[in-house]
């Protein structure tokens, strides 16, 4: 039996994700009553800190990691403070022809910066280039990122607020001309591209130009494309969160599983699940904060299949390990290294090669990937116990494993295990595995998240980490320009989450547009 809630609450916000608690914060906020639906017995979705080994006293970013795209004015509308540590070293990249040497880009110091490129690549050219690329893509960042808490202007309008020549490279042609225009050497051409490739499976020279846009996404963030460290872990925003949204009044069920959205033209109404009982509640206005493809089926719509390329195409994986591992290139301190984005196998070329594999439908081999260690910026996610053994974490994200392998059942985590441990062999001078902590079972500390974990545990269709394919910053049609990108056909319906227009990512973005168009029709 169905039992019915005949309040009529002004919005229901379904799921829990960081954007559903920003949505549903601005709306409590402003005296509006709020229900947040979440279907699993956590909040935060993509953005939580969590015990992955159980009983071994680390707290880590199970999924997400780093916070590029938060606005500060969203903090600061909702009084959360988002303490972020800068890490010393943007990025660690061995050579991959001889992993004995590397390239160490520091972070914001520029003339260390030209004397490194210039002595890993012998040109000082390529240092000026890379200082030039990068010049302009914080040209690009200013004009961008403030854009993106407001309604969506028009192709044309942004256009004419970008530099000619910038237009042309980073929206109108695939990513890899202005690379390999740009840049002489693979390592470089590699390291620049992986911002095209994060959570997107595309090849340098895609004619989808998804690349493009991911890329945008990656260099945009503050005007500049920084990428810091949530101090005590991604679980810390997302609890401020959920506190702002309680405290003024809002509601947050956690085990609630919306089953059903029936919009009568008038109303909305919404049943959720909740153990064995269901109930159907009615609000004015409906949040939806779960992927776009899941909104379609619970308002009984078949969504359109997900396209191989617009899948999930990534697998993250979390690690513990009793001490850092020694590199094969000796002239790096392992802590220099592992504090920033220490790429592995994403030379250029083993990047298209990697593309080319797994889009013939093979496990990359070697898997391209990024890991970083998240307690040498913050080691507050650490019991002191750990801290004082000298225990770090470690977190690798690996690139080009679409969803299609592991659906199909061709490769299993076994695989995926065994791509992960020679893919970081490459690099060291000891087995990952004799670094890698045993919890109590004995068992070691190592967790896959494939494309089909997140499918299962975050209601992710297909693993997209971003819900759907990003989408360009600006209106792709006329009808767009001076929406908020939140919109459905219904007008007491948006998507508030990663899925919207400028959603991906932890940014708050398509949470905080959502409840800007909400407020102006509830
Ligand atoms: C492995 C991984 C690594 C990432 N790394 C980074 C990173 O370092 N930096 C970065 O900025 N971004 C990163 N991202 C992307 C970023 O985390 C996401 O884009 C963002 O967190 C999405 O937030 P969201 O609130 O829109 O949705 P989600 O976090 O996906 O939350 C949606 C919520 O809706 C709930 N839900 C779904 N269906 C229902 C239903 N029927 N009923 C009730 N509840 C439902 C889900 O349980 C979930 O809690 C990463 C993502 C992943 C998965």
């Amino acid at each position: 039996m169905i039992r019915h809630d005949h309040r009529v609450i002004d919005c229901i916000v379904i799921g829990a994700g960081h954007n559903g608690l920003v949505t549903a914060a601005y709306l409590a906020r402003a005296g509006h009553s709020v229900l947040v639906l979440e279907a699993s017995d956590r909040i935060g979705g993509a953005a939580i800190s969590a015990e992955v080994f159980p009983g071994m006293g680390a707290r880590l970013s199970k999924y997400s990691y780093l916070v590029s795209l938060l606005p500060p004015s969203i903090a600061e509308d909702l009084e959360i403070s988002v303490p972020l540590a800068r890490r010393r070293v943007a990025s660690y990249t061995p050579d991959p022809s001889d992993p004995s040497r590397g390239l160490l880009v520091p972070s914001g110091d520029a003339d260390g910066l030209a004397a490194r490129i210039e002595a890993f690549t012998g040109s000082a050219e390529q240092a000026q280039a890379w200082q030039a690329f990068y010049a302009r893509t914080e040209a690009v960042a200013e004009v961008l990122f403030p854009s993106l808490t407001q309604p969506l202007a028009s192709r044309d309008d942004v256009k004419a607020q970008l530099d000619e020549s910038d237009w042309h490279d980073f929206v109108e042609r695939p990513l890899g001309e202005v690379l390999e225009r740009t840049f002489d050497d693979d390592v470089i051409r590699g390291v620049v591209l992986t911002d095209g490739l994060i959570g997107t499976f595309a090849d340098a020279h895609d004619a989808s130009l998804h690349q493009n846009i991911c890329f945008l996404y990656h260099v945009i963030g503050q005007g500049t494309g920084q990428w810091d460290v949530p101090v005590g872990g991604m679980g810390a925003i997302t609890a401020q969160l959920a506190d702002r949204v309680r405290a003024a009044g809002g509601e947050i069920r956690t085990g609630a599983e919306v089953v059903a959205i029936d919009d009568d033209g008038t109303c909305v109404h919404v049943t959720v699940r909740e153990g064995d009982e269901e109930t159907t509640h009615t609000a004015s206005t409906l949040a939806a904060n779960c992927a776009p493809a899941v909104l379609d089926r619970l308002r009984g719509r078949q969504s359109e299949s997900i396209e191989v390329l617009d899948a999930g195409a990534q697998v993250k994986v979390n690690m513990l390990l009793s001490r850092l591992p020694r590199l094969r290139d000796e002239s790096v301190d392992p802590r220099d290294a592992f504090s920033g984005t220490f790429h592995i196998n994403e030379g250029y070329a083993q990047l298209a090669e990697a593309y080319r594999a797994a889009e013939a439908g093979a496990l990359p081999s070697p898997l391209p990937a990024e890991i970083y260690c998240h307690s040498l910026s913050d080691p507050s996610i650490l019991s002191e116990e750990l801290r004082a053994a000298g225990v770090q974490t470690l977190t690798l994200f690996g690139l080009h494993v679409p969803h299609a392998l592991f659906a199909s059942g061709q490769y299993t985590r076994e695989d995926v295990l065994a791509a992960v441990q020679a893919t970081l062999d490459s690099v060291l001078v000891e087995p990952i595995a004799d670094c890698l902590m045993r919890d109590a079972n004995g068992e070691l500390c190592i967790e896959i998240n494939t494309t089909s974990d997140l499918e299962r545990d975050l209601r992710i269709p297909t693993g997209n980490i971003f819900h759907t394919p990003l989408s360009w910053p600006w209106a792709e049609s006329e009808d767009d320009v001076g929406t908020w990108g939140v919109e459905t056909d219904s007008p007491r319906i948006v998507i508030c989450g990663s899925g919207a227009a400028r959603g991906g990512g932890v940014s708050g973005i398509p949470g905080h547009n959502a409840a800007r168009y909400l407020t102006s029709v509830l």
